[in-house]
């Protein structure tokens, strides 16, 4: 603190810094650097500010993209701490980008919300069930009444003894949507309250399923459905990945297959879940959903000696607007990917950021099944993410039987 200045003419974070620096004898400074204004986030991003952690960020890429909103060469912005990670997903950019690209497709499935219900018991239940059916589109427009930017599409119910869920799915356009789905799903609630006396037990009742790894979006979708492909020749699958098409297929067999049946694991990929992380963290999207975004499967198959590869994303919660996407360095990262793109309409940016994900999540597929394939992992992460060899037992004098 200054001399001569009073704790009051500080910025409320530096107030709290200060507060927690002297209560525990500790430094802060490191936190107290940051870019945004404090009045940008506070009521909005956060409560009893005191900085901003920060996550390094590197760029991966080019990758070509050959998709419906997003063409062209990107290079993608990945906050990580994790050493190897953005030089891995540059080589699966770089091996994707010479073998013409990645096709890729989006599909807008919704935000879904889904209020639980108590109602007295199996017959009440379906006769709400009913009621909602038969009055569908009186709540359509109660919901539309909330934003300008949201639709209430389809609804799905569920039921067991005195519970009814309604598995509530909106368009949310560019928004990631689920502030906007809360507040339409708390309009619609209210009116069945009145009109069917059954009350409301929780707005949210794990059926949307929101931030929870789950089966029902990995089947039905939520958010967004990417599927990514490409197809890498055995030439360059040696040139950049080291490896050969037929080793990575049989390494993706042992490891995302068989050895994903065996863990019970529900997800059938390498590390959907480092891709996502990284992006999610750059461009702003809420990080709890990175455990949805990770589930998904990752296909190889040999196609004329040739690798053919695809990711599947059934669960992507993203948006391009709205929560973090409007701080200024998750800002940037955006722009790094031509977000928002003027040639786009309303409810478009979203695809575009979708398909760039997928795309990169394929990337990051392909370059870690090759470093597996080619036995490189840990050497890799040695030199990149610790700066030392452990693994090189050339000159090693173990007492190993041969
Ligand atoms: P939001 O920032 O609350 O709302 C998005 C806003 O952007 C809306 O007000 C919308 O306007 C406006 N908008 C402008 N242009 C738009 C466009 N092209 N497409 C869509 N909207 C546009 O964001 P949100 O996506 O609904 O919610 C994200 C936040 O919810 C994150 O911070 C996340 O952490 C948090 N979250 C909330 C819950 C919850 O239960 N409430 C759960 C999980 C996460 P109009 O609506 O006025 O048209």
């Amino acid at each position: 603190m200054l001399k001569g200045t009073k704790l009051k003419d500080y910025p409320h974070a530096q107030k709290r810094r200060l507060f927690l620096e002297k209560t525990l004898g500790i430094n802060l400074s490191g936190l107290g650097e940051f870019s945004f204004a404090e009045d940008a986030v506070r009521n909005k991003n956060i409560e009893n500010l005191v900085g901003a952690t920060q996550i390094p960020m590197g760029v991966a890429g080019p990758i070509l993209v050959n998709g419906q909103f997003a063409r062209g060469e990107f290079y993608l912005p990945l906050a990580t701490t994790e050493g190897a990670l953005v030089a891995s997903v540059s080589r699966g950019c770089k091996a994707i980008s010479r073998s013409g690209g990645v096709t890729v497709l989006v599909e807008n499935v919704g935000t879904t919300r889904a209020p639980v219900f108590q109602t007295k018991g199996i017959s009440e239940s379906k006769k709400l069930i009913k009621w909602v059916e038969n009055n569908f589109s009186a709540l359509q427009k109660v919901a539309e009444n909330s934003s300008s930017h949201l639709k209430l599409l389809n609804f799905k119910p569920y039921f067991m003894g005195r519970n009814v869920w309604l598995r509530l799915n909106f368009d949310t356009a560019d928004a990631m949507g689920m502030n906007m789905a809360t507040t339409a799903a708390t309009l619609i609630i209210r009116i069945i309250e009145v009109k069917t006396g059954c009350k409301c037990v929780s707005v949210s009742g794990n059926l949307d399923v929101d931030k929870k790894p789950s089966w029902i979006n990995f089947l039905e979708g939520r958010g967004k459905k990417v599927w990514a492909e490409a197809v890498i020749s055995r030439e360059i699958a040696q040139e950049v990945l080291k490896t050969t098409p037929d080793k990575m297929v049989e390494t993706s067999r042992a490891k995302v297959l068989y050895g994903s049946i065996l863990s019970g694991s529900l997800g059938f990929n390498s590390h959907f879940a480092n891709i996502i992380a990284a992006l999610f963290a750059a461009t702003g999207q809420d990080l709890a959903h990175i455990t949805e975004g990770s589930l998904g499967v990752t296909t190889t198959e040999i196609s004329d000696k040739d690798l053919y590869i695809s990711i599947y994303l059934p669960d992507l919660m993203i948006g391009t607007v709205g929560g973090g996407t409007g701080l200024p360095a998750q800002k940037e990262a955006l722009s790094l990917l031509k977000i928002p793109d003027p040639s786009l309409k309303s409810g478009q940016q979203v695809l575009k950021l979708a398909e760039i994900i997928g795309s990169a999540v394929l990337a990051g597929e392909l370059s870690l099944l090759g470093a597996l394939a080619a036995g490189q992992l840990a050497s890799a992460h040695e030199k990149l993410g610790r700066g030392r060899m452990h693994t090189d037992i050339s000159g090693l004098k173990a007492d190993v039987n041969r």
